[in-house]
């Protein structure tokens, strides 16, 4: 029997594969990927495939079809998502069906049963998404009616409450797996903001600015202007490798300071940028802070002073 599994790298999923491993299975494991889950939370598993639907995920995200939970996470549309790049995964293998680690009633948006149900149908795979955790709660799957596994082998686990689950693991000897949620940033209220004023501003939205938006602090300067300061060395090392010929990097020589990216190569928003960016550098309370700006002709001064409380407030995102 092969079963692919779709893998969070969650303690959910982790139980789902080790209950799956009971039953003598061969598992193949699927993380499918976008650029708003931290991949530093990818499952610890061996033969781990990765599928990035990053690109397609972005246009679901500005519109999904079953609308978003609290903040951004259009939690429906992408389960329907990874199902279809795991059915695909499962037709390509020959595998016998799928399971995932969804516990029955856990999350309000996509894990309640007829929501459940209909993302299976959704994603073609009507009956063949095995629910190890809560299957016992569930239809009949066809992996069931064809006596590949039993319905005895499947729990009855339902509801929020993760204390069964973890009891579960410590019984299994299970210790490694990542937060709930698995780091997505599209059920983060702060990156959800970001988001949404890109959205508004830009028709299209490409892989970078995902990563942009996941660094720094953000500034809006215009509806074509934005400006993105480095909170630490980390950031700073990054934004100075993804700024892009046309982008003007901003930053106070000879001082602690971040490096600034300004969007847009808009020069007249450079003295703005400046003392936005004298503000967080250790020169902020000097009466007039030398920035450094550069473009793609070389590098250039100004002199300014820091921006005020009120004026960050005012431009912040
Ligand atoms: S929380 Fe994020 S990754 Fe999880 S289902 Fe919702 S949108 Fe997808």
């Amino acid at each position: 029997m092969k079963i692919v599994i779709l893998h969070s790298g969650g303690l959910d999923s982790t139980l789902a594969f080790y209950i799956a491993k009971e039953w003598g299975a061969e598992i193949f494991p699927l993380y499918v990927y976008n650029k708003f889950l931290a991949l530093k939370h990818k499952p610890d598993v061996s033969d781990l495939k990765i599928i990035d639907v990053t690109k397609e995920f972005i246009d679901i995200v500005r519109s999904p079809q079953y609308g978003y939970g609290k903040n951004l996470n259009p939690c429906i549309d992408c389960r329907i998502l990874m199902l279809k790049k795991a059915k695909e995964y499962m037709e390509k293998i020959k595998a016998d069906f799928i399971i995932t680690g969804e516990v029955l009633d856990q999350r309000p948006m996509s894990q309640r049963r007829e929501q459940l149900m209909h993302i299976d149908k959704q994603a073609g795979l009507e009956g063949f998404v095995v629910r190890p955790l809560s299957g016992g709660l569930l239809p009949e799957t066809v992996p069931q009616k064809e006596c590949l596994i039993n319905r005895n082998d499947l729990l009855s686990i339902k509801g929020r409450s993760r204390k069964i689950t973890l009891d579960l693991a410590q019984k299994m000897k299970i210790e490694q797996f990542a937060s709930p949620s698995g780091g997505c940033l599209l059920t983060d209220p702060g990156f959800c903001r970001r988001l949404a004023d890109l959205m508004r501003h830009q028709d299209r939205v490409a892989v970078r600015d995902i990563e942009l938006l996941k660094i720094g602090r953000h500034f809006r300067l215009s509806p074509e202007i934005k400006l993105v300061v480095g909170r630490n060395e980390e950031e700073n090392e990054s934004i100075e490798k993804m700024i892009k010929h046309d982008e003007i990097l901003v930053y106070v020589p000879d001082t602690g300071s971040p490096n600034a990216m300004l969007l847009g190569n808009k020069k007249q928003s450079v003295k703005i940028a400046a003392s936005i960016t004298a503000r967080y550098s250790d020169k902020k309370t000097d009466k007039s802070i030398e920035v450094c700006y550069k473009d793609n002709k070389g590098i250039k001064k100004v002199r300014v002073k820091a921006a005020t409380n009120e004026e960050l407030a005012k431009w912040r995102l």
